[in-house]
């Protein structure tokens, strides 16, 4: 596969996501996400089918996720499990719409994930695999999930470092109901898109390096990996999943500190 070197982030872009207030604006907004993915395919020679878009509806509020639920989503990424779940919980009727949790878990919610998630994006210990299996079995119920890397080596990152991944994928099938699909990263969130595509790299790599070791049942096809701001070029660099939230519902008011430990606030406990 080549690789295009030119794609730029647009993480300067977020300012000017307009606020998607319709049902007219998530289909446009939707479309021209899936174009860009397509373009990116095509750039590197991939299927526009291999990729999945995960829209992502943090902070937006439950009428702009039923907007969003009509132009056709079904299912709706999380990155905070409380949040999630009071969303879950007074959408139900939308009996078809499934939630994917992405950000990190304490085990004191694994309960809760345990509950409504059909897929955790952000396994980064035992402790939580073990709490979340825990609470899936009690539920009856079983949970794809993704094992979080930190391949931007910040120390304010969650995730496993990528030398501890191999030992903990082995460790895995210990959990019937944790049914595992991938690897998953947030990159470094910076202008510079050559220091993002490293971050892409590192975890493909990672990856290629684990699957053909995987303990049975152990799936690491998946690639989660790719934001508004950076997904093209996650994807010039195998992405099979994008996690996409203000490029399809618009810009976010809360900082994004809030939702994952940054240099600047790494004093407050993530929560
Ligand atoms: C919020 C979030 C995203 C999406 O970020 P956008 O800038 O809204 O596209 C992706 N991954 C994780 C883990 C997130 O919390």
């Amino acid at each position: 596969m080549q690789t295009p070197v030119g794609t730029r982030t647009s993480h300067d872009r977020h300012g000017l996501y307009p606020e998607a207030t319709t049902v007219e604006d998530l289909r446009r907004n939707l479309a021209s996400v899936r174009e860009r993915i397509d373009a990116a395919c095509h750039r590197v020679g991939r299927d526009p089918a291999s990729v999945r878009l995960l829209p992502v509806s943090k902070t937006k509020p439950e009428a702009s996720l039923r907007l969003a639920y009509a132009a056709g989503c079904r299912v709706l990424g999380e990155n905070k499990p409380q949040e999630a779940y009071r969303k879950w919980e007074t959408m139900q009727d939308l009996t078809d719409l499934q939630w994917s949790v992405i950000g990190h878990l304490q085990t004191n919610k694994a309960k809760l994930v345990a509950r409504f998630a059909s897929e955790f994006q952000a396994l980064d210990s035992m402790r939580v695999a073990e709490a979340l299996e825990r609470r899936l079995q009690a539920e009856g119920r079983s949970l794809d999930v993704f094992v979080q890397v930190n391949t931007s080596g910040e120390a304010s990152k969650y995730g496993l470092a990528s030398e501890d991944v191999p030992a903990f994928i082995q460790e895995l099938p210990t959990f019937s109901a944790l049914r595992v699909r991938g690897l998953m990263t947030l990159a470094l969130f910076s202008g510079e898109a050559e220091r993002v595509r490293q971050c892409f790299i590192l975890l493909r790599t990672l990856r290629d390096q684990l699957r053909d070791s995987a303990p049975a049942g152990v799936g690491l096809d998946e690639l989660s990996m790719g934001m508004s701001g950076d997904f093209e070029i996650a994807i010039e660099e195998g992405a099979t999943v994008v996690r996409v939230g203000q490029a399809i519902f618009g810009a976010r008011n809360t900082l994004d500190g809030h939702y994952w430990p940054t240099d600047s606030n790494t004093e407050e406990s993530p929560s």
